[in-house]
């Protein structure tokens, strides 16, 4: 079963609106955190609750905030990242579309815990409706004195800006999404120095993804322990998985963190399409290992999803039936990050297209058998050695595949066609 949380009211056609979000109980929480609690208890309140970042990396959201330098003259910054591109992932789509105002909220009280008096709201460029309704919640929220100078008479002042990107999967990497919003090509950077040390303008910045946000006004109201309450011992809360691939039902759920992937697969989404067999899952988004069928009693949670060889990554849920060719998916994702690559490093700029070639070759029936091993070293010589983790991405599907599915690459290689798929694609050498 669901719980709704973070997505109680987002089938709600008029969640959007903000008279609809009062109603339902949005900035009180604001109201709250202006009137009752300091930003040191609140993020003491935050640390307290286990909030763990939903970007992907999981990262403990309180601590993040505590490694803003407190002494700094320098303007410290909040960014709300809602670039989601990880093939996969629609989880914060829903939340900016069906209730911007909790996402609105959540940046506020992100933005209050940190001494941050100017915030950005970096959405990617295709999210048309997400960028009108946050925009609108924005002014709305202007109209309403919740945001603007003096708030509510409590003499803390804070301004959201809206920034739209031009759609580059590699803005969604924190340190490329501050290049694109200072006007820059969305290159990543090296780190250290880490953006709560010097960020954007080279001023302190705290980034933190649409779903992290929206988790923080019910933590303030309900309190650290009822959030730590839900969820497993380490991984906290609920999130909102979005399933795709071959299911029959596919699309987001709320969940508790610690549920079971069998029932989410099985029992939410309707079980597999054409009730086929099972093959693989992709459990995080497309840069997270697959896991073979015998996982399928994996908890959804951060450690038990590692403990199994993957990662809860985006929470990005793709399941592969088995008359899918595991070759073709390999080079989907590899044409994927080829093109998402920014060229900024050597390793992942030659290395995507290189695999991407090679596994096009594979999968068109004019592989060699030494195709395999040099697919392994391109990636192993990307990992690890580049400056952002998109190199990392790339080179997981690539590995993750030739480990678990070898057989899938000797046959397209031994025969020039696909064991699974009955409909073989013929190209032309
Ligand atoms: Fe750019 Fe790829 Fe290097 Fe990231 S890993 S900085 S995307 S070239």
């Amino acid at each position: 079963m669901e719980t709704k949380l973070l997505s109680q009211f987002v089938g709600d056609p008029q969640q959007h609106s903000i008279e609809r979000a009062i109603e339902h109980g949005a900035y009180q929480a604001w109201q709250k955190v202006l009137k009752e609690i300091a930003p040191a208890d609140l993020i003491q309140i935050v640390k307290d609750s286990g909030l763990r970042g939903r970007g992907g990396a999981g990262f403990p959201t309180g601590m993040k905030w505590g490694f803003v330098p407190k002494e700094t003259l320098k303007p410290k910054y909040l960014c709300c990242n809602a670039d989601e591109s990880e093939p996969g992932t629609c989880k914060d789509r829903v939340l900016l579309e069906g209730d911007p105002h909790a996402v609105v909220e959540g940046m506020m009280i992100a933005s209050y815990a940190i001494d941050c008096h100017t915030a950005f709201f970096y959405i990617r460029g295709e999210y048309d409706v997400g960028q009108v309704r946050m925009s609108k919640a924005i002014d709305d929220a202007y109209a309403k004195g919740f945001l603007g100078k003096n708030i509510l008479g409590s003499g803390y002042d804070l301004d959201i800006v809206v920034h739209r990107g031009g759609g580059a999967y590699i803005c969604g990497e924190e340190t490329a999404l501050l290049s694109s919003l200072e006007g820059d090509k969305g290159l990543a950077r090296l780190k250290p120095p880490f953006p709560a040390v010097e960020g954007l303008y080279n001023c302190p910045t705290i980034i933190n993804n649409v779903e992290t946000l929206a988790n923080l006004p019910h933590i303030v109201m309900k309190g650290a322990q009822w959030f730590a309450g839900l969820g497993t011992e380490k991984s906290k809360g609920t999130r909102i998985f979005s399933v795709s691939g071959h299911v029959k039902n596919p699309g987001n759920y709320e969940l508790e963190l610690g549920y079971s992937l069998r029932d989410l697969v099985y029992g939410l989404a309707g079980g597999i399409l054409d009730d086929k067999p099972l093959k693989a899952i992709i459990p995080g988004g497309s840069s997270t290992p697959l896991l073979l069928p015998d996982k399928i009693d994996t908890k959804l949670d951060f450690e038990s999803v590692a403990a199994a060889g993957s990662m809860l990554g985006s929470g990005a849920v793709i399941v592969i039936h088995e008359e899918t060719c595991i070759v073709w998916v390999a080079e989907i994702l590899a044409h994927f990050y080829m093109h998402e690559s920014c060229g900024k490093c050597t390793p992942c700029r030659q290395g995507t297209g290189w695999m991407y070639e090679i596994l096009r070759r594979i999968e068109a029936g004019h592989g060699k058998m030494e195709d395999i091993d040099t697919l392994l070293d391109i990636a192993d010589n990307i990992e690890g050695n580049t400056i952002c983790p998109l190199g990392d991405a790339a080179a997981v599907p690539v590995i993750s595949t030739v480990k678990l599915f070898r057989d899938e690459y000797v046959y397209h290689i031994e025969h020039g066609k696909c064991k699974v798929r009955s409909q073989f694609r013929l190209r032309v050498k």
